[in-house]
């Protein structure tokens, strides 16, 4: 294992653990205010985004958009290049403060109060485009690593692991599918595993809702079939969200699909019937 000087150099170049790396928070800042446990989903919705509108000098990236997102369920957002999809994703972890509109997770949780350290403890997590895995440690390592991200077990960096915590390594090198390349330096995966690495450091924090974005770009056919397996199975137990421009993945996933347009919903419902609606097709779809 290394320094603690040299592990921060490495963290510091990973904006998922930046606010760690600055050393400057007190612990009780990772401690979280609601446990996963605690979101009321009594009403079937884990995500509310209601008459959510953001501008940017005037513009508006989101123009009083509303979506809801069903516990445990697989949704895919589908739209043009600047429809709102990163700004809507922004807006839900805390990045960007909405000019209206309220964004809720569960009955209770009012994600728009919170900062992105706290959205994210709150049980919601986001797997950016680019893979942010520490190129140097192995698998096995990047997910203890990210394991002990957790709140704020930080502490117990250099601490040994516990069975239990051996095990949770286990079981998720096993589900993303890295269980032989558990030694192997992260650097040395190909792309789209190191995509299924960066997942499986998510699920270490056990999300509710996990969001994805772009999670096939770049990858091979084989890649992209073994993704679609991942998000289809950690639906139910998470509630996955995957913002994705290639449609034959999309269609090999969705069970709901949201194309978002200037902002706002244009169309929702299976793919067919999507790909189906006139405005869709001249939005977006072509042909
Ligand atoms: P998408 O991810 O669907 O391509 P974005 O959410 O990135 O769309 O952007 C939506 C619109 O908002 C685009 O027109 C984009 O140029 C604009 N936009 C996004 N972020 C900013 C920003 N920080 N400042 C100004 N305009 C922005
Ligand atoms: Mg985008």
């Amino acid at each position: 294992m290394k320094s603690l000087d040299q592990l921060r150099e490495t963290m510091r170049r990973d904006r998922v653990f930046d606010f760690v790396a600055k050393g400057e928070y007190p612990l009780s800042a990772f401690r979280h205010t609601v446990t996963p446990g605690e979101i009321d989903v009594s009403h079937g919705t884990i995500l509310y985004v209601e008459n959510v509108t953001v501008s940017f000098d005037g513009f508006k990236a989101l123009n009083d958009l509303s979506l809801y997102i069903q516990d445990g369920e697989l949704r895919c957002i589908i739209g043009p290049n600047g429809a709102g999809k990163t700004t809507m994703m922004d807006v839900i972890t805390g990045k960007t403060r909405p000019d209206a509109g309220r964004v809720h997770l569960g009955q209770s949780i009012d994600l728009t109060r919170m900062n992105e350290t706290e959205v994210a403890e709150a049980g919601v997590g986001r797997k950016f485009q680019k893979p942010t895995v520490f190129p140097e440690h192995s698998v096995f390592q990047n997910l203890e690593l990210a394991m002990k991200m957790k709140k704020n077990v930080w502490t117990s960096l250099f601490a040994n692991l516990t069975g239990e915590q051996c095990d949770s390594i286990n079981q998720t090198m096993e589900l993303i599918g890295l269980k032989e390349q558990s030694a192997m330096q992260a650097k040395l995966l190909s792309h789209g595993q190191k995509q299924w690495l960066e997942i499986g450091m998510l699920l270490m924090h056990d999300p509710r809702v996990l969001l994805v974005d772009e999670p096939v770009a770049g990858m091979t056919h084989q890649e992209m079939d073994r993704t679609a397996e991942l998000l289809t199975q950690l639906a139910g137990k998470h509630s996955v969200v995957v913002v994705e421009h290639d449609m034959d993945f999309v269609r090999s996933i969705a069970r709901t699909v949201t194309v978002l347009h200037e902002g706002s919903v244009l169309a929702e419902g299976t793919m067919d019937k999507v790909q189906d609606d006139d405005r869709v097709r001249e939005v977006y779809l072509g042909s």
